[in-house]
């Protein structure tokens, strides 16, 4: 069936390597701790890619490989496609050089996709087909953008799950999120057409069945239309369901987001008993009251104007001289 079966009795994907069960094991390769110090759930745009050029720098991707060599599991947890992972962090890892036997996880469509690869590639792309929109409502957003947002934004071909769009990134901030505030009434308008019941935000429009199974999730440089049993949460449970496969339990989590949707992936491992601390790269809006520690840069003695990648950046940086200690 394409499967290799650890004695744990999980399965992996076809092309994954089985690597020794202690550290001891990995001369010349990445370490496989089995409990590793910390774990890295990361989000991708705001503390990896830049969120006006959408990119990863190369001094994240070599502080990325370095924590994987280190034998720190390293989990994307984002809302983007497999297609935008693969490109974006995939490739320039594997182009840098990840170690022999280092396993690294994406957890792409806030849990509704997921991949892992390893320096030989990518393994399967999973997706869960319950947590899919209507293809038929993908059709409609399709044409509605080209009909009336082509000038701003752009529909998200590569989305196995959600419907996303996304602001062209030569367009300006202000005037895209003019534009956001009416494709998303629409989008709304659309999902009430398909009897889809939704919420954004504070506003709730329930389907005939008087169910609300849909968000409209704006971001500042995108809008998602997903499951709303989509989330971060969903993400960090497929976290700890990866490496627990791999026979991996991290003595702590490291969570990293800008959103505050992002807190849920620290809020799930904590209420999961787990120990976890949340890095906010953006605490624009101030930070929650938590029941974790959330850190900042300002934590780092960093100013208020080092925030998304160039607070990531520096995190990493951090670990890596903890771990060096
Ligand atoms: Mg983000």
């Amino acid at each position: 069936m394409g499967t290799d079966t650890l004695h744990s009795g999980a399965k992996l994907p076809k092309g994954y390597r089985k690597w020794p069960r202690t550290a001891a094991g990995c001369e010349h390769g990445a370490m496989t701790l089995l409990q590793p110090p910390l774990a890295l759930l990361l989000d991708v745009d705001g503390p990896l890619a830049s969120p006006v050029t959408r990119r990863v720098s190369p001094d994240i991707i070599a502080n990325l490989i370095e924590l994987v060599r280190r034998g720190i599991p390293v989990v994307f947890n984002t809302g983007r496609s497999d297609a935008f992972i693969a490109e974006q962090l995939m490739a320039p890892m594997l182009e840098a050089g990840l170690p022999d036997g280092a396993v690294v996880h994406a957890i792409c469509e806030k849990g509704a996709v997921w991949f892992s690869f390893t320096q030989d590639g990518p393994g399967t792309i999973h997706v869960d087909r319950e947590l899919a929109m209507p293809a038929a409502y993908g059709d409609d957003v399709r044409t509605l953008v080209a009909s009336s947002y082509a000038g701003h934004m752009f529909f998200d071909e590569t989305k196995r799950a959600m419907v996303s769009v996304e602001q062209h990134v030569e367009v300006d901030s202000a005037s895209y999120l003019a534009e956001q505030a009416k494709f998303d009434a629409d989008a709304l308008a659309l999902l009430a057409a398909h009897d889809l019941g939704a919420v954004r935000l504070e506003h709730r429009a329930p389907g005939s069945a008087g169910t609300v199974d849909y968000r409209v999730d704006p971001s500042i440089i995108s809008t998602d239309i997903e499951s709303v049993r989509l989330g971060k949460d969903l993400g960090a449970s497929r976290a700890v369901e990866l490496l627990a496969a791999q026979g991996i339990v991290p003595q702590a989590w490291r969570t990293v987001g800008d959103s505050r949707t992002d807190y849920a992936m620290a809020d799930w491992l904590h209420h999961q008993d787990h120990v976890v601390k949340h890095v906010d790269v953006r605490p624009a809006e101030g930070v929650p009251a938590k029941p974790y520690p959330v850190k900042t840069a300002a934590d780092l003695q960093l100013g208020d104007d080092v925030v998304n990648d160039f607070a990531g950046a520096a995190f990493l940086q951090f670990w890596l001289d903890g771990l060096a200690k």
